[in-house]
């Protein structure tokens, strides 16, 4: 297999490819390829939304030939953190990629108009995109499927009018229903006057041995769907976590002022599936089938008559524009979800801001002035309707600072200990113990998903486990999650991809890994993102802890601020950092 990475100035307008082969064999692909990447394309202190700062969309060496290998990680400098950006997507991104053959895409420089990137197999073009600059990014999606002719496998990515706004948690809709959603990526796009990619291909794959690869792809696909190891993502889906999480006292409501949501019965993944699931969708090479559309009745216009929008669902969605702003109806956590996606903004970040935003209009420190008389107040979906609509449009200073994300208001406005960010980022919805706040706080990305503190927290209320004991699975997880990413598989299927599977499969495509070597692989990708983190100012001895993690009870009781100092201290003891 040749790998290939495919360079696009949008500058100097040119694109050009160029074989890397070492580049794979040292870095693996997916996130390990996007890190190496981003060192050698992002000098030290670039601003993230200068022509400077370069977009790394790169895939693995599994993309588009085992099952549930479905994910793109798109590795960049994140406006929102400062620091490092990387985000993942499924859709049908991943498998559009691999059949036009580029497993990585470097993007640089900035158009001289709003303008797309059209790739087909080996034939790029920069288009002119002047006249869907402005528009939602469900109608973006609409026009270009239109417009763009692709034959092969097909993946459409665009940002909405919050990512050329540059509101810095602007994400990229993958597909319609995924996204590249956290950390800023669709400011960076903006920053760019990037409006959209489409993606075709239609190259094959050869493998070195039919026979063992068939025999491997079976194995995998059985595991898939005839075990029980990924059967909760299709049946509820990960909404399911939202009655467990609420009776654990783990489910963050109205800003972490709670962790159990008193109306949580009627937004949970029991009552969307039975009354507003409409159909459940795969991204491409996925049987599961994890994402959860909803039907959204809604009045087309006053006077008019109703239109239905499909609105897609999941547990953090329903988190932040949910309980975490005390909304109590499924119809009105979907409105939200569903202005969030015309606008093109991550739904965590926006959930946050506004609890943020809440309570400071609750405390006094901001007035209907700043506001413009929207009211903020628990459960008002038309007020949070509005100031999401807001945020994007900046009509004055305190709606431009919400766009710069919960730290910036909150250190302009005042309520810090309850602007809830971890490194930067708004955090997850997970109030599950010490953990989860560790977890976050210490992963690349600070991100839920970088090593599952929650899982551990969980893990440490049914049998005890002592600081050392929850650390140590933080960081195997860390390290194992690198690997994968570099795969890059879908996380829910981690189950499958036991290390016996991965070596397997690497094999069948002709890469001989051992279990030491995936090892070793994540601890060097971990440790070169964590150089990158460093590098652009994140530093862990000074990583803030919002005062409400210890205030509000969690699942695994009152959290003391010592247990996690303790437990970061044993980290970065472990990691060999002074
Ligand atoms: S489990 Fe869900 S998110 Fe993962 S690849 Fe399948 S459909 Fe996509």
């Amino acid at each position: 297999m040749l790998r290939k990475v495919l360079y696009i100035d949008l500058s100097k307008e040119e694109s050009w490819v160029e074989e890397k082969q070492e580049l794979f064999e040292n870095w693996m692909g997916g996130t390990g390829v996007g890190i190496s990447l981003l060192q050698e394309e992002c000098p030290p202190g670039t601003d993230p939304l200068s022509p400077r700062a370069p977009v790394i969309l790169s895939i693995g060496p599994l993309n588009g030939i085992f099952p549930v290998a479905t994910k793109t990680v798109a590795t960049f400098k994140s406006p929102l953190t400062g620091e490092l950006g990387e985000s993942y997507a499924g859709g049908r991104l991943s498998l559009a990629l691999r059949f036009a053959g580029h497993e990585a895409v470097v993007i640089r420089g900035q158009a001289s108009q709003p303008s797309y990137i059209s790739i087909n197999d080996s034939e790029v073009k920069i288009k002119d995109a002047t006249s869907i600059w402005g528009i939602d990014a469900q109608t973006t999606g609409v026009i270009l499927r239109d417009r763009e002719s692709g034959v092969g496998k097909r993946s459409i990515i665009r940002i909405g009018p919050a990512g050329e706004a540059r509101v810095r948690y602007a994400g990229v809709v993958v597909d319609t229903y995924r996204h590249f959603g956290r950390l800023g990526l669709g400011a960076v796009f903006g920053s760019k006057r990037l409006k959209a990619m489409v993606i075709s291909g239609t190259e094959t794959i050869d493998v070195p041995d039919v026979k063992r690869y068939k025999e491997i792809y079976n194995r995998l696909y059985k595991t898939t769907v005839q075990t029980d190891v990924m059967e909760k993502y299709h049946d509820i889906g990960t909404s399911v976590n939202i009655a467990t999480l609420n009776w654990l006292k783990g489910l963050p409501t109205k800003n972490f002022l709670l962790s159990s949501f008193p109306d949580g019965e009627k937004i949970s993944g029991e009552v969307f599936a039975n009354n507003q699931l409409i159909r459940r969708l795969s991204c491409a090479g996925c049987p599961i089938g994890c994402v959860h559309i909803a039907s959204l009745k809604t009045a087309f216009s006053k006077h008019h008559e109703f239109e239905v929008r499909k609105v897609s669902y999941d547990y953090e969605p329903i988190y932040s524009l949910g309980s975490n702003l005390g909304v109590g109806s499924a119809e009105g956590v979907l409105q939200l979800i569903d202005v969030c996606e015309r606008q093109g903004l991550d739904v965590m970040s926006a959930g946050v801001i506004l609890s943020w935003a809440t309570e400071a209009l609750e405390k006094g420190l901001i007035t209907s002035k700043e506001t413009k008389d929207v009211k903020l107040q628990w459960n008002n979906v038309e007020g949070y309707t509005k100031a999401l609509e807001n945020i994007v449009k900046a009509p004055n200073e305190f709606y431009a600072a919400l766009a710069q994300g919960a730290d910036y208001a909150a250190q302009k406005y005042g309520g810090m200990e309850y602007a809830m960010t971890l490194g930067g980022n708004e955090v997850s919805g997970y109030h599950t113990g010490p953990a989860s706040i560790v977890g976050q706080l210490v992963g690349v990305r600070h991100s839920h998903l970088d090593n599952a503190g929650y899982a551990v927290d969980q893990k440490a209320i049914k049998k005890q486990m002592d600081a050392e004991m929850m650390v140590d699975e933080i960081i195997k997880e860390d390290n194992s999650r690198g690997v994968f990413n570099s795969l890059v598989g879908c996380l829910f299927a981690r189950g499958v991809y036991t290390e016996e599977n991965i070596i397997d499969s690497l094999g069948a495509v002709g890469i001989c890994k051992t279990k030491e070597d995936l090892q070793e692989l994540g601890r060097r990708i971990f440790e070169e993102k964590y150089k990158f983190k460093v590098q652009e100012g994140f530093d862990l001895t000074h990583a803030r802890v919002p005062k409400r993690f210890y205030e509000t009870i969690s699942a695994a009781g009152v959290v003391a601020p010592e247990t996690v100092e303790e437990m970061l201290k044993i980290y970065r003891k472990k990691r060999g950092w002074s």
